[in-house]
């Protein structure tokens, strides 16, 4: 069993995409916001690297280039320093992308998996019902989900571990949300967070330093998920279910509530970019 005090975890991000503050802030926001692709890099004795998402890569811009995905790029442009893709970001630490033995999809959103072929020798790890879904719908529907079939590698069915099969144990926590215990890990789990996409994952770490709960896009402002402002109505249009979002934030409140000294940071929130070790 891997010694869990010895797991490193580090922040990074890979591009940013803009769009409207006010759809992330109905009340107060203004102008254009960035929506960083933040991902988690972990190193698990015994287990091996481990990615949490991968933020923006070049394949983004490729996927896009025809309709209908071109319409995704049309309503989030993106902005990518190359030197910031993770494979590259990695390499520049010493660690070659074949080296990355498994990528955690928290969703199949495009600003979480562009960088899905860069890690040839991967196994996936996902919500099975994440990649139902994500299977099921293609052409403008699928764009309007966030879902760009070509970023997901050819062999991906074939790679693909299944959280509820992988886990050693699942358990719906105090709080309502759903636990996966796995590579035989007491202090590193990954939790379900439903609504802004179907089977959305996120992780929860905890060390001697550290207890922090990576929540992904169960919201996108730290903010605003404490003073319950809800963005914009116009996200139901691309959300899964909009009564899983707001149950799974109320579960999340009451998580950071009673859990002292743990720190909450969502994937797109500028809160987040202080924890991140790479500069943007
Ligand atoms: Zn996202």
């Amino acid at each position: 069993m891997a010694q869990e005090s010895e797991i490193k975890l580090s922040f990074y991000a890979s591009g940013y995409c803009e769009a409207h503050a006010r759809v992330v802030d109905p009340i107060h926001g203004k102008g254009k916001k960035k929506f960083y692709a933040v991902w988690a890099f972990l190193q698990i004795p015994d287990v091996g690297n481990v990615l949490f998402d991968t933020g923006y890569s070049e394949e983004f811009n490729a996927a896009t280039r025809r309709f209908p995905n071109r319409f995704y790029r049309w309503a989030t442009p993106i902005t990518l320093n190359l030197k910031h893709t993770a494979k590259n970001i990695l390499e520049e630490q010493g660690i070659d992308s074949k080296e990355i033995d498994y990528v955690i999809v928290s969703h199949f959103h495009a600003d979480h998996i562009s960088g899905l072929r860069d890690f040839p020798n991967a196994k996936f790890i996902c919500s099975e019902s994440a990649y139902r879904q994500v299977q099921k719908i293609s052409g403008l529907k699928a764009v309007s989900k966030g879902i760009i079939h070509q970023l997901i590698p050819s062999d991906f069915d074939k790679r693909v571990i299944f959280i509820e099969e992988f886990a050693d144990h699942i358990i719906v926590n105090k709080y309502g949300i759903t636990e996966f215990s796995f590579f035989g890990l007491k202090n590193l789990k990954l939790l379900l967070l439903p609504g802004h996409a179907k089977g959305m994952l996120g992780f929860h770490f905890r060390s001697a330093e550290k207890n922090i709960l990576f929540a992904t896009d169960a919201f996108w402002d730290y903010t605003c998920f404490r003073n319950a402002i809800l963005p914009s109505k116009v996200v139901k249009l691309f959300f899964d279910f909009w009564d899983d979002f707001v149950a799974t934030n109320k579960n999340l409140k009451n998580m950071e509530d009673s859990e002292e000294g743990i720190t909450i940071l969502f994937t797109h929130c500028p809160k987040t970019l202080t924890y991140i070790s790479n500069e943007i």
